[in-house]
């Protein structure tokens, strides 16, 4: 396939739905027994958009992965990036996603209404340029993101630091995906089967990095994309090798993945990033999970430079997202869904993020929404 819509194709979707069913009645399979996680948000938003799920056989459940940054950035640090946005002279630059995501007190859109300079951004080297052009301000980047943003985060840091615009910080919440899947594997409610990985983080790391996490716990990996016939080839990969009692990496999106991935872009990370244990939104904290900047760039460390790491916050006790991220439950299974949480009133970030799983629920799962 070469073009965008042959991978959006129904004839080519039912047809791979067709040999998925063919694949799965064979034994051992039982009814939703094969729980098989997307990792990331993005394809679940695309599995929910056309209904890759609802074209599936019984046996197989399709479950949502921890693979939406905005999503799993903990309450403690929006609070943290609330008290930075909210201080004189500082200029708060983030993508557009992060500013509805509740903390545990205000927002940044509510910072931004009551005055403070906070900028939506479209990439780290806009708020860097905004940094050059406003020396007297300090000027703040939210760097939300897995190992596809980790580079560019790092590029903007070592250029500011090369060029000494010295008024440029990172709020870093930068999250290793590898970690989260042994999390979710090795959690005690734990039923997934298989995975289909995320395909842009896979770009940046290769997928060599998930060999050891199929052969430790005998789970099927396939490097998968975000059209719907990428979801459905990866699944069909998937349900096979478990059909076949295999537990390898596979690479469905090898148009745009290869099993070393981007050295460049792996080098620029490492010189700039340690790994670090990072708390994941509703989940806890993951071992060597994140990646904070190294020692040598604390002058443009915010958390350092603003003094704000003893903002400490416990998440909603309502909100079950960690719960649905570690593919335990639906969203549409959350007492609050759709009732006390709402796009509009959100009480946790899934509800918010445009690859959470719970705003895609709501988008097109309610009765009177977009496929409702
Ligand atoms: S519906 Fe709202 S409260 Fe429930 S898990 Fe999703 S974000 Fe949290």
């Amino acid at each position: 396939m070469k073009y965008l819509d042959e991978y959006r194709d129904a004839d080519a979707a039912k047809s791979l739905a067709k040999a998925i069913a063919a694949v799965v009645k064979q034994p051992p399979a039982s009814p939703r027994s094969l729980a098989i996680m997307e990792v990331c948000g993005g394809q679940t938003h695309a599995i929910i958009r056309y209904g890759v799920d609802e074209l599936l056989p019984g046996a197989i459940d399709l479950v949502h992965g921890p693979g939406c940054p905005v999503c799993v950035t903990p309450a403690e640090l929006i609070d943290r990036a609330v008290a930075i946005a909210g201080m004189p002279g500082v200029i708060f630059c983030s993508f557009g996603d992060m500013l509805r995501v509740p903390g545990t007190g205000r927002d940044l859109l509510s910072v931004k209404a009551a005055g403070g300079d906070v900028r939506v951004v479209y990439s780290p080297l806009d708020a860097l340029e905004i940094a050059r052009s406003n020396p007297g301000k300090r000027v703040v980047f939210f760097a939300v993101g897995f190992e596809t943003t980790a580079p560019a985060n790092a590029l903007a840091v070592v250029r500011a630091r090369s060029e000494g615009v010295k008024n440029f910080s990172l709020l870093v919440s930068q999250f290793l995906i590898p970690p989260a899947m042994e999390a979710v594997l090795s959690s005690p409610g734990n039923r997934v089967r298989g995975f289909l990985a995320p395909g842009h983080v896979c770009a940046v790391t290769g997928y060599a990095i998930l060999e050891p996490l199929a052969a430790k716990y005998r789970v099927p990996i396939v490097v998968t994309g975000f059209e719907p016939v990428d979801i459905l080839q990866g699944i069909l990969m998937c349900a096979g090798q478990l059909q076949a009692g295999k537990a390898v990496v596979e690479n469905q999106y090898s148009r745009v993945v290869h099993r070393e991935g981007n050295t460049g872009a792996l080098k620029v990370m490492a010189e700039t990033f340690a790994v670090c244990d990072r708390k994941w939104r509703g989940i806890g904290t993951i071992p060597a999970s994140g990646l904070k900047l190294r020692e040598e760039f604390r002058a443009h460390d915010a958390e350092f430079i603003f003094n704000v790491e003893s903002v400490v916050a416990e998440e909603p006790a309502e909100c079950i997202s960690g719960l649905i991220l570690t593919g335990i439950k639906k969203p549409s299974e959350c007492p609050a869904f759709g009732v006390r949480c709402t796009p509009e009133r959100p009480l946790g970030a899934t509800m918010v993020s445009s690859e959470g799983a719970c705003a895609a629920y709501y988008r097109y799962r309610r009765p009177g929404s977009a496929r409702g």
